[in-house]
């Protein structure tokens, strides 16, 4: 199910993701419709699969964008701040401040530069792109995303697109309380690599969430420039 859902244009391509049950709420599916994939994936945008972007990079499937934008959806109400660790393409960062709104914030940060510029010129190419980037509502920083990024901190949702080789604690602590962190974590073992959920409760207290298997680029050292 998870690849049949190709489309022609990005309507066909989400509304086929809705079809098949990838995409729930409507909230999602409307926020997908608002960011045309072809801004961000250099070929095949409306495929149901990852591709690569350059520096070693992917943007992920839409049906992987699909779950998280779900995952972390009672989180990404309107008003709410939003750090997307690994911004890669700035897909998915757009897709967040559609759903957070214009009284929301959204920050992508990525340790590679030129990925940096990328997502910033591929949200450029929309007006309401346009709009969000120059009323900063979103912004794309360089930042190695171990770390969060606490000038902006607390954060209703932390959505982290490459897997970490542990918990990060300093993410759990960059949440707000109650708040809500996605994050693919490698398995100790080293085979493999599982999503969690991660909740701060309203009273501090931490719960993670083990969900499904993964296969993301490792959250790693910057390359030398
Ligand atoms: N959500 C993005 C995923 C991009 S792939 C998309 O769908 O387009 C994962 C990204 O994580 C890459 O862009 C990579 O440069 C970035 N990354 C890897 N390690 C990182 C680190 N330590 N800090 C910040 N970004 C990192």
């Amino acid at each position: 199910m998870a690849w049949r859902s190709h489309g022609d244009t990005n309507t066909e391509l989400v509304n086929n993701l809705k079809d098949n049950g990838l995409i729930k709420d409507e909230r999602v599916r409307e926020a997908m419709l608002k960011v045309d994939r072809a801004h961000y994936a250099p070929r095949s945008p409306y495929e149901d699969a990852p591709q690569p972007i350059g520096h070693k990079a992917t943007i992920s499937a839409p049906h992987m964008h699909a779950n998280a934008c779900e995952s972390l959806l009672p989180f990404l109400y309107p008003g709410a701040r939003v750090l997307d660790i690994g911004s890669g393409s700035g897909y998915l960062t757009a897709v967040f401040a559609n759903l957070v709104g214009p009284s929301g914030a959204v920050i992508g940060i990525d340790h590679i530069q030129p990925l940096v510029d990328m997502a910033e010129t591929n949200m450029r190419k929309s007006e309401e792109g346009r709009k969000m980037l120059n009323l900063g509502h979103v912004r794309f920083v360089k930042a190695d995303g171990r770390n969060g990024f606490k000038d902006e901190a607390p954060y209703d949702a932390i959505h982290v697109g490459a897997a970490a080789s542990e918990h990060q604690k300093e993410l759990e602590e960059q949440l707000k309380a109650p708040g809500r962190l996605f994050v693919p974590v490698a398995s100790e073992d080293g085979y493999g690599q599982h999503v969690y959920v991660v909740d701060k409760k309203e009273d501090g207290t931490v719960e993670r969430k083990k969900l499904y298997g993964v296969q993301y680029v490792p959250l790693t050292d910057a390359p030398p420039e």
